[in-house]
């Protein structure tokens, strides 16, 4: 249907185009509508998204179907290889983990254990039971090699770490050929929960160098599992001894294995009209996806994301359709970004600034959308303003258009840090002024309840329109943004005052 309309409307053009030559901001920005707006954040917020989580085919759906939207506006492409998907890579770990106890309880994986370094152990590792108290040099007088060894150590809250003493002594272990070593140390309730997550059995990681895939399996036991094993908790006062269990034999088969998966980003890109600035790119940008679905939940168990951040995600295409229209289009030229990852820590907006469409020095600002489907019918938050003079030009844009009923107000939360918290903030790290469009969270925000029925697709739609005619603005102005002198300072070099 549609593309049957597109030849069609093709033949009738040049008559319409002779009688009117341009498409003016009006017509451009009539194209976003609440309807618009609202089947879109329908569509990506649909169960059968799953949640988008990073990575899933429910994520590599959306990027597909932007990736089409893109290219039936007519963007360019912006991505890998002449396409509008930019894949970051990620490392796949699957885990399993028994501890076979005879003479005790056995030890649950990921609840009292966890493996935290060393190799698989597919056929069980076993041998004699030893165990190691007190502190001091271990020497060579110890029976370790094809031991068991449950090691007592101390925990440094502040280096999050084992102190380096606990560490020196688990080297020494590690290097006389044990079967394998478990650590007794009296990790903190926090670290503990951030450990055993660690050992769920499939998960997704970015930046991860493997740790030795080499030496013993090495176990950390929860300091209630290491009291529950011996009778007591074992500590490390006094001279280091060692001595032999007997009754309580201890097997452990770790499976461990790790591979190459990848993420998308979506990269359209729209040629500005002027020959030199068309040189220089405003970025718009919001994350496609969210933190996907739980199982063995009763009741609603797929987390939509309507507002976080299906609403966001279609406010960059409805940009994208609005600017594509625009003739002449606007000097600078735009790129529209949609990336992943963002739950799991700005994933994909840290690959995209690291490895950007074009040069970084030629990003000359960007606008983010996260959350602005909810809330206040008449307000958007908008952080950053006070870092460059992006805030000024805001003001005076949103100053112009009344019409819209919209005022982009200050950040009023600043103990939040949101400035931190979304894909601007790896643009602004690398030097580029940003603006933070954000209606702030709600009871619904991370939770399964975050649904379509529940976006204002009337306020929203008047939101991205705002969103249009800053980026118009900036795009056409003779100069690039420019930053607050003592803002730059702090955010982009570093420097502390
Ligand atoms: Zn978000």
């Amino acid at each position: 249907m549609k593309r049957l309309f597109a030849v069609w409307f093709a033949l009738v053009l040049p008559l319409a185009a002779a009688a009117q030559s341009t498409t003016d901001l009006n017509q451009a920005v009539s194209s976003i509508t609440p309807d618009d707006v609202y089947s879109r954040v329908a569509l990506l917020a649909h169960d059968s998204m799953m949640g988008r989580d990073t990575p899933s085919p429910g994520l590599d759906l959306t990027a597909e179907y932007i990736a089409a939207e893109f290219r039936r506006i007519g963007l360019q492409p912006g991505g890998d290889n002449g396409t509008f998907i930019q894949r970051y890579p990620l490392t796949q770990i699957h885990s399993a983990l028994e501890v076979a106890v005879e003479g005790g309880e056995d030890l649950v994986a990921g609840r009292d254990v966890v493996q935290v370094d060393g190799a698989a152990a597919q056929h069980g590792a076993t041998g004699q039971t030893v165990l190691i108290t007190g502190s001091g040099e271990l020497g060579n007088r110890f029976p370790i090699a094809g031991s068991v060894v449950l090691v007592a150590a101390n925990y440094d809250p502040e280096r999050r770490n084992l102190t380096e003493e606990s560490q020196r002594l688990l080297a020494a272990i590690a290097d006389r050929d044990p079967a394998a070593v478990f650590i007794l140390a009296d990790y903190p309730d926090r670290i503990w929960r951030f450990f055993a997550r660690m050992q769920r059995p499939n998960q997704v990681v970015r930046g991860y160098v493997p740790s030795s895939q080499q030496g013993p399996p090495v176990l950390a036991v929860s300091p209630s599992a290491a009291v529950e094993l011996l009778g007591m908790a074992p500590s490390t006062d006094g001279d280091l001894a060692v001595r032999e269990i007997n009754g309580l034999s201890i097997t452990v088969t770790a499976n461990r294995t790790v591979s190459e998966t990848s993420a998308p980003n979506v990269v359209g890109i729209l040629e500005g009209s002027d020959p030199e600035l068309k040189n220089e790119y405003i970025v718009y940008s919001g994350h496609m996806d969210h933190v996907g679905f739980r199982s063995g939940v009763t009741g609603d168990s797929i987390f939509n994301g309507a507002d976080d951040n299906a609403s966001g995600t279609v406010g960059i295409i409805e940009l994208a359709e609005a600017y594509a229209m625009l003739e002449p289009r606007p000097k600078r030229s735009m790129i529209f970004l949609l990336v992943s990852g963002e739950e799991r820590g700005l994933w994909g907006s840290d690959h995209f600034a690291n490895n950007p469409s074009v040069p970084v020095e030629q990003l000359v600002a960007n606008f983010n959308a996260d959350m602005i489907g909810r809330n206040w019918a008449d307000t958007i938050v908008v952080i950053g303003k006070e870092h460059s003079d992006l805030g000024a030009t805001m003001n005076r844009v949103n100053g112009e258009h009344p019409e819209l009923g919209m005022t982009a107000i200050d950040d009023i939360w600043p103990n939040e840090r949101f400035y931190y918290r979304s894909d601007h903030y790896k643009f602004a790290e690398k030097g580029v002024p940003i603006l933070f469009f954000f209606n702030g969270v709600h009871e619904d925000y991370h939770r399964a309840s975050d649904e379509v029925e529940k976006i204002d697709a009337e306020k929203m739609s008047r939101i991205v329109k705002l969103m249009f005619y800053l980026g118009v603005e900036v795009a056409n102005a003779p100069e690039r943004p420019k930053w607050d002198p003592d803002s730059y300072d702090r955010i982009v070099k570093r420097v502390t005052p």
